[in-house]
């Protein structure tokens, strides 16, 4: 056994007992480029001493592309002038609702761009909706930065969890992928608001974005342990066409699955999501990242009409199926990997 190898195994070690490492240990195997299966062998391991084998599905509805935002990393900008834009109506939505629960969804996760027509009274009108229909079903929002009122009175309405990728936790990077006007700062103190509200909360980032340093990711890592969320969501960057990093390249898989190990190691309980992104880099990425610690599988309900339309970046998948079809297709995958598809409303295990 080599020197190196012998390293890496001792720092998966240390993580798994202590659910944390120094600097240096995180830096190897964020960056390295040998063979990690004790990572991934290690991440599995305490992936089904916390949750089996169990995967939990949460029924996505994109409700609008509108945003008034222009992150440069994102398909749906406010500045891209081709994409054709489009919103939900609140029937849709309560469409989408019932087609997921009658495929056994009881989570729904309603996620748009910043969209001004979708204000705090009408969030709260269709959030009180749905949970007067589904009492039996979490219902997660991922409508980006609002105030602390706006994020309290969806919460009042119903509303339990709550998606805000903090994108990177490293100042100078994050003014590297959003225009001036968007800052971390807001970006925190957001969540700590939902925390403090009391939703179940997610963050997240993205693995290989441009000027990504191994630090960036490491201050990622340290921002999380900082936040404790209940769910991590992490992907690897893809460059969109109509976007100002449309020529950069896109992130890695494979640094994408350390990412993922490494999260489960630092967090055992957290609800990891195998995400779009890993299944439009790799055909077999959402398996993949089930076997280094993924729990959770998030497939599309939005309507096949809109699918196209919320493209955050190219080639993203599932966009021609029905849902039933995506359900169907799903179970397949994860029996492929030895999991199993639970429809519980899959809360986490603190
Ligand atoms: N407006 C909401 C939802 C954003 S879309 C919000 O602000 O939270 C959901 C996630 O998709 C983003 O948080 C971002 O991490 C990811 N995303 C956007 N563009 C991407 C790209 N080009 N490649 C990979 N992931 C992307």
């Amino acid at each position: 056994m080599s020197n190196t190898n012998h390293s890496l195994e001792s720092i998966v070690s240390t993580l798994r007992t202590t659910r944390n490492a120094d600097d240096d240990s995180l830096k190897i195997l964020i960056e390295t480029s040998q063979n990690c299966q004790c990572l991934f062998d290690a991440a599995d391991s305490v992936r089904r001493e916390n949750y089996g084998i169990n995967v939990y599905v949460r029924g996505l509805i994109e409700l609008s592309n509108y945003c008034k935002n222009n992150c440069y990393y994102c398909g749906i900008r406010c500045g891209n002038p081709v994409v054709e834009r489009y919103r939900l109506t609140d029937d849709e939505i309560l469409n989408c609702c019932e087609i997921g629960y009658e495929l056994g969804y009881r989570t729904f996760v309603l996620q748009g761009g910043e969209d001004g027509l979708f204000n705090d009274n009408r969030v709260c009108k269709i959030v009180t909706e749905i949970r007067k229909r589904y009492a039996d079903c979490a219902i997660t929002l991922s409508l980006g930065e609002k105030s602390e009122t706006a994020y309290k009175s969806f919460y009042d309405a119903g509303a339990n969890r709550y998606l805000l990728r903090h994108e990177t936790a490293n100042d100078a990077h994050y003014a590297k992928l959003h225009p001036p006007e968007m800052m971390l700062e807001n970006r925190k103190q957001c969540l700590w608001n939902l925390k403090r509200i009391g939703y179940q909360v997610g963050s997240g980032f993205m693995v290989g974005t441009p000027y990504q340093t191994t630090d960036c990711l490491l201050d990622d890592l340290r921002f999380l342990q900082e936040l404790q969320p209940d769910m991590i969501g992490i992907g690897p960057f893809l460059s969109h066409r109509d976007t100002p990093f449309a020529s950069f390249q896109n992130g890695s898989m494979q640094q994408t699955l350390r990412m993922i190990a490494i999260l489960r190691l630092m967090f055992p309980y957290a609800l990891l999501p195998a995400t779009t992104a890993l299944g439009t880099i790799d055909p077999l990425g959402r398996e993949f990242g089930l076997k280094v610690g993924a729990n959770v599988l998030m497939p599309n309900l939005s309507p096949i009409t809109v699918r196209k339309k919320y493209e955050l970046y190219d080639n993203k998948i599932c966009t021609g199926e029905e849902a039933a079809e995506c359900r169907n297709c799903l179970a397949g995958r994860v029996a492929s990997v030895g999991y199993e598809i639970v429809t519980h409303i899959g809360n986490v295990k603190r």
